[in-house]
């Protein structure tokens, strides 16, 4: 499935609705849950860390928007935010990379697929890699492994925990070979930083899948998920053709993934920051306190 339909294939999961037209609903007031396809007054929602309060549904969020949620007011600060990938093999897709670049940055306002920095979380001092998947969906190319690599050798040199928060459709593969190469890259520092005996916590948000699911998201002490998150590697399709089984129907959900222990917790967004400041202090009773 193209990385593209992620969140349109969630809108036609949605039960469709005859008397609630996109007419019916004022622009900027009410947004249309793609879980239940009940109106939803936005500053509600927004109150809500964008979590449906009928039925649960988490709406996507920013890299940005994540941080502000999840670290100390005012203490995130950014590192490496200059950092741009090249377009090592002048590639030309369905449109050339380099236009989707610019597209990719005007649209979110970001260099890359990753924002990372030091925050404090709950008083603590940590190294924070979060994910924006509307940076062409996500995916990780030499700018994302890069930083992620940097944030996590920063984490082991100043003995800092490390939070990620991923959403991607995997490897950037207008990078080639390159793109691969950072599952390797990130893999080798997370290594060096556990070997440190420090806590590395990831949070895997809809959708986590490829490159990203088979490198640094999934190497954490403890692997936290958001409900009904997807978490694959290949997606179902492409497995069922391999294996010519059918899949059981909840097959690479966060709760299969819980079940079948390749997660550890199911954690609402409500409750993420308490949960991995209680988590860091269980893992960290004497860690850098601000
Ligand atoms: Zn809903």
């Amino acid at each position: 499935m193209p990385i593209g339909e992620w969140f349109k294939k969630e809108n036609k999961r949605a039960p469709a609705d005859q008397t609630l037209t996109k007419r019916a609903i004022p622009d900027g007031v009410w947004e249309k849950c793609l879980g239940c396809n009940e109106p939803i007054f936005i500053k509600e929602l927004e109150r809500n860390l964008m979590v449906c309060s009928k039925c649960d549904y988490h709406f996507p969020l920013s890299a940005y928007e994540r941080i502000y949620h999840l670290a100390d007011p005012n203490s995130f600060e950014e590192l490496w935010e200059d950092l741009c990938s090249e377009d090592p093999l002048c590639f030309i897709g369905k449109k050339a990379y380099m236009d989707s670049l610019v597209e990719a940055k005007n649209k979110t306002g970001l260099n890359d697929a990753v924002i990372c920095g030091r925050a404090g979380i709950g008083g603590r001092k940590v190294a924070i890699g979060v994910m924006d998947f509307r940076f062409i969906g996500g995916s990780m190319g030499s700018v994302v492994g890069e930083k992620i690599t940097r944030m996590v050798e920063l984490a082991t040199d100043e003995k800092l925990p490390i939070i990620t928060v991923s959403s991607s459709g995997g490897a950037r593969m207008q990078e080639g070979m390159i793109s691969l190469m950072q599952m390797a890259k990130t893999s080798t520092a997370v290594a060096r930083h556990s070997k440190s005996g420090l806590p590395y916590i990831s949070v895997l948000s809809h959708p986590t899948s490829g490159g990203v699911t088979a490198s640094f998201s999934t190497l954490a002490d403890i692997i936290i998920a958001e409900p009904k998150a997807f978490i694959g590697f290949a997606g179902p399709r492409v497995i069922e053709q391999t294996i010519k089984q059918k899949l059981p129907k909840d097959f690479q959900t966060a709760e299969f993934n819980l079940t079948h222990g390749m997660v550890d917790m199911i954690v609402n967004r409500l409750d993420m920051k308490r949960t991995i400041m209680r988590l860091l202090d269980y893992l960290e009773p004497s860690g850098v306190v601000e």
